[in-house]
């Protein structure tokens, strides 16, 4: 239930003593109503966020920019938060609706939550590119030997050598990165697992049959 007493002492006086008038004459006004926003085109309606319809109608910012605006639809849409997107294109789409607001606070917390989203989504599907005859060459190599063992590095050296050899060499020692790297060649080979051994932590694939 919010907080009835901290959303009446932010609204306006006028707007509470109509409040008031109206509980006086036994009409329920539902708390979340006092300072709602799902009345925009309402013209007596005091400005409230239009992320939280929050009770704290005060350090309310104008969205001014179309920016900010296409801000907060894009993050709407990112964290799937339809109710929100709702009210910001029914805002937009009513010409009488009084300005948008919003708190700096939700603002930012939108922000953070799609972002964080975002990167989510962008550590899944999205593939490494490396080069396909030489992840190929790998995978045989492996799959074709009696050994059940393969060290990462081993495996990296290997795959700058095929890369060289066709005449595309790394650009850098550091390549291919070495999670990556391994991950990638993992689920190429649903029968092998990774290893870390030693004190070097020395990474190595290692055939599922060794460990189980
Ligand atoms: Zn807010």
């Amino acid at each position: 239930m919010p907080n009835i007493t901290v959303c009446r002492s932010y609204c306006s006086s006028s707007r509470l003593q109509r409040i008031t008038e109206r509980e006086d004459s036994g009409d329920q006004v539902s708390p979340k109503k006092l300072c709602s926003c799902s009345t925009p085109s309402s013209a007596d309606k005091s400005p409230c966020c239009v992320v939280c319809e929050g009770q704290d109608c005060h350090n309310l910012h104008k969205v001014a920019t179309d920016n900010v605006d296409s801000n907060l639809k894009s993050w709407a849409k990112t964290t799937k938060n339809f109710q929100l997107l709702g009210r910001l294109i029914a805002q937009a789409a009513d010409t009488h609706a009084a300005d948008t607001y919003y708190h700096l606070q939700c603002y930012t917390q939108l922000r953070n939550s799609a972002q964080a989203k975002k990167r989510k989504a962008s550590a899944g599907p999205l593939e490494p590119h490396f080069n396909s005859i030489a992840i190929a060459q790998i995978v045989a190599l492996v799959e074709d030997s009696e050994d059940s063992v393969f060290k990462v590095s081993a495996l990296r050296q290997f795959y700058r050598t095929v890369m060289e050899d066709q005449g595309t060499p790394c650009s850098d020692t550091r390549e291919p990165h070495s999670t990556r790297f391994k991950e990638y060649l993992l689920k190429l080979l649903p029968e092998w697992t990774d290893f870390s051994q030693g004190k070097n932590k020395n990474l190595s694939l290692v055939h599922l049959a060794l460990i189980l």
